[in-house]
């Protein structure tokens, strides 16, 4: 039997334990289980707020009496219990559907497969540096829910995932950013990218004429899948071409934005923080997005100009040893973060990559490799498919067990003026425990050198 405003939280991380303090304060009963571990500090919070909670197990009878089931994005849709209850009928919903419902806070939401965390980060500068009362949260930050919960901000900058998206129904974003959509997490689409796309463009669920939907123009998929479809939102388009029909591009060095009601900007690329092609597109979402909501220029300059890039992503050391340089991008875990990554080398590459292969297929990278990768250190416990795919394309190849041995093999190879370039394309698990474990080995040993 299903009781009457009570509500189960699966999942007891960042997310799930602010969810279930802020239904605790809006008066429901809560109830969160996890079936592993619950950290210290998350176990703390439940108890301090007087949440009753299980860890190890789930109990079935007791969840399967939910009115509403607030679901961790890192548990499956599939999950057998989470079809119990869809069989029930019982709503599974996201936490930031579920905060949503309690802040009148202007959203800004996130989304796409690669380049979220920067243009999140990025946004929530240009923001707070424009004075705004404006908090961060999602994938990135402290949970939505808790901050709606103590906080009373303005606006948020949200960092959204698809598997969020799953689950959000009547949320509604007032700007949504889709910066791009190449296949990743198919094993939870059952092998469809159909499906993933559709997820992404759940973000754009309930958005109305006066909303803002900035979309990168360059992108093929998102194009299609725009044609497709009836948007109400006011649609904003950014290039990285030089293409001026488009509300944000890219001439002579120098980023345009330019959004019908407002007065236009500009800088040159030498002037923001961020490097890469890439970030030239992801500083442009967030540029439109400021110039949405009327931040003035001058403001908007200083923060593209003081913004620091995010660890792991394109990461310079900020030394060069013997005259090589040595740039940690480990974050880059798919094949498409890896192809602006080498595109945006200027200098011959030592090119570090391998892990655990996620089905890639490496042929998008074959030209940028030949013409700019000197050699290739594949580090991974199964280096079999990078050697085959670029045996004939990049003249050497050698084999690290460790990142010691990748960084002194990759020094070895490198003659002043080069570059080593640590990116994956892989993800990490074989031999660090996280793509951040990955990159901060990178970091010590090249400290080490
Ligand atoms: P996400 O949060 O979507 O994983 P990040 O900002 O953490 O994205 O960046 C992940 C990786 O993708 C990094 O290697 C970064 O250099 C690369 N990247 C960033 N922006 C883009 C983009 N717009 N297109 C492709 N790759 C990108």
């Amino acid at each position: 039997m299903k009781k009457d405003n009570f509500i189960v939280i699966l999942g007891a991380a960042e997310s799930g334990v602010g969810a279930a303090i802020l239904a605790k304060e809006k008066g429901f009963d809560v109830f969160v289980s996890d079936n592993g571990t619950i950290k210290e500090q998350y176990k703390s919070m439940l108890i301090e707020n007087n949440i009753d909670f299980e860890e190890g197990s789930h109990n079935k009878e007791k969840i399967l009496q939910a009115s509403e089931v607030i679901k961790s994005p890192g548990i499956r849709s599939d999950a057998p219990l989470v079809l119990e209850l869809l069989a029930l009928q019982t709503p599974v919903i996201s936490d930031l559907e579920f905060a949503a419902r309690y802040t009148n806070a202007k959203l800004i939401c996130i989304t796409g497969s690669n380049g979220k965390t920067t243009t999140t980060l990025l946004t929530y500068h240009i923001l707070k540096q424009a004075g705004l009362n404006v908090g961060l949260a999602g994938n990135v930050g402290k949970s939505f829910a808790l901050q709606v919960a103590h906080n009373n901000y303005d606006y948020y900058v949200l960092e959204i995932s698809n598997f969020q998206l799953d689950h959000m129904y009547d949320f509604k974003a007032d700007i949504a950013i889709l910066l791009n959509i190449t296949p990743d997490h198919l094993d939870r689409y059952e092998y469809k990218f159909q499906n993933y796309i559709n997820s992404k463009f759940r973000i754009l669920q309930n958005m109305q004429s006066n909303d803002t939907f900035i979309y990168c123009s360059d992108d093929q998929i998102l194009i299609d899948e725009i044609g497709k479809r009836t948007i109400d939102a006011e649609k904003v388009a950014f290039t990285t071409t030089d293409d001026q029909s488009k509300q944000g591009y890219l001439k002579d060095n120098t980023i345009y934005v330019d959004l019908l009601d407002k007065d236009s900007f500009s800088i040159s690329i030498n002037d923001i923080q961020l490097r890469g092609k890439h970030n030239y597109g992801n500083s442009m979402a967030a540029m439109l997005a400021a110039k949405a909501i009327n931040i003035k220029n001058e403001k908007i300059r200083e923060s593209l100009q003081s913004f620091q890039n995010v660890e792991h992503r394109l990461e310079k050391m900020p030394f060069l040893v013997k005259g090589v340089e040595f740039i940690n991008d480990s974050k880059a875990t798919n094949v498409n973060s890896v192809w602006y990554a080498l595109d945006s080398m200027t200098k011959r590459t030592i090119w570090i990559a391998g892990g655990t292969d996620k089905g890639n297929d490496y042929s998008e990278l074959f030209d940028l490799a030949k013409e700019k990768v000197k050699a290739l250190v594949c580090l991974g416990i199964d280096n079999e498919k990078l050697k085959k795919s670029f045996g004939d394309k990049i003249g050497t190849i050698v084999e690290a067990k460790s990142m010691k041995e990748a960084i002194e093999k990759s020094f070895q190879l490198a003659e002043p003026g080069d570059v080593v370039l640590l990116s994956p394309a892989c993800a990490s698990f074989d031999l660090f425990k996280s793509y951040v474990d990955r990159g901060l080995q990178f970091k010590q040993e090249v400290r080490n050198l």
